[in-house]
């Protein structure tokens, strides 16, 4: 028999908010009155969390429980679960209920219309700090301006997706998983529906400044490389000042009799080129080390244990 929706729940370190979240998703999936299945993928988890899934395992044949060996991240976690899910239709929600279960059903609806993509777009983001908000604000534009893929703006991993958008998904080998990138690279009809961002329940954010920064960056390497032609621009804007520059200091030379002065200008100049080379050297690791990471071909992650899978069903 085969399941209609799949929820994909990734958990890190949630114990605070795994049984209001179960409780939220199963009012919401029950009364859809069709088969569903409920995976949370735990990611690497040092409290409860694991054992508590598991707990629901026992009591709800609908929850199954895959959990990762340690922390592989968040984007990780969400492949895992699209790899393992079996709905015609996927969602993707965050546990901490900052995303409605409820929307949830206005997806369903479009998915229904016949739309193969729904993701959630924020009108408002409550809860968040001010610095979260404006970074967050400006980074999504900056990455569409950066690339030719439309990824819509103020848009999470919130979003359900067909099985055959899953199925394409899941046969993408990248390492560097930026899932809501790919998941417009991909195309097929995608629509919005609009949702206002709540609170995080409780528990605090499990992304960081740095693990915030380097998804930013994957998202922008991953789908762009504008930052890299940013040498071709720069340089040649640079060597055709400093020829000027060059005819200027020549011409000083050789026919005045100035003297050349001052150690400012020369400070200046040499701190400003150093400046550029290393920011040019540090966008080119960038993309090194991820092209080194796609080369080493290991793993997108490792499974400790899985739970509430019937093996028949695969
Ligand atoms: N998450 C994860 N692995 C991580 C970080 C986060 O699986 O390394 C999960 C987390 O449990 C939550 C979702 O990803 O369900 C979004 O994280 P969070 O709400 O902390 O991010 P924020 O909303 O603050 O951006
Ligand atoms: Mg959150």
């Amino acid at each position: 028999m085969s399941v209609r929706f799949s929820v994909i729940v990734p958990v890190y370190n949630e114990e605070a908010v795994l049984e209001v979240c179960y409780a939220r998703l199963t009012e919401v999936m029950a009364n859809m009155n069709e088969d569903y299945e409920l995976i949370f993928v735990d990611d690497g988890s040092r409290d409860q969390t694991p054992v508590m899934v598991s707990r629901l395992c026992d009591n709800d044949s609908h929850v199954k429980l895959i959990s990762f060996s340690r922390n592989f991240g968040h984007q990780t976690a969400i492949t895992a679960g699209m790899e393992a899910s079996r709905g015609q239709a996927v969602i993707v929600i965050d546990a901490d209920l900052q995303d409605p279960p409820e929307v949830i059903i206005s997806m369903i609806e479009k998915w229904r219309e016949g739309y193969d993509v729904v993701y959630g777009r924020r009108v408002s983001r409550r809860g968040e700090t001010l610095f979260k908000k404006a970074t967050a604000k400006l980074y999504y534009r900056l990455l569409k301006s950066l690339t030719n893929v439309d990824i819509p703006v103020d848009t999470g991993d919130f979003r359900l997706i067909d099985r055959r958008v899953c199925d394409v998904m899941n046969s993408l080998t990248e390492q560097n998983r930026y899932v809501r990138g790919l998941v417009s690279w991909v195309g097929f009809r995608q629509t919005e529906v609009t949702y206002h961002r709540e609170e995080r329940f409780a528990g605090e954010t499990k992304y960081p400044l740095k693990k915030m920064i380097r998804f930013a960056m994957d998202g922008i390497t991953t789908f762009s490389y504008k930052p890299l032609k940013l040498a071709t621009y720069v340089g040649s804007f640079v060597s055709f000042g400093s020829f000027i520059y060059l005819l200027v200091v020549l011409y000083l030379k050789l026919f005045t009799d100035k003297t050349v002065s001052g150690w400012a200008s020369t400070l200046s100049v040499s701190l400003i080129f150093n400046g550029l080379v290393l920011l040019m050297l540090g966008i080119i690791g960038e993309y090194i080390g991820r092209i080194y990471d796609e080369t080493k071909k290991r793993p997108l992650y490792i499974i400790r244990e899985t739970k509430g899978f019937n093996h028949e069903e695969k």
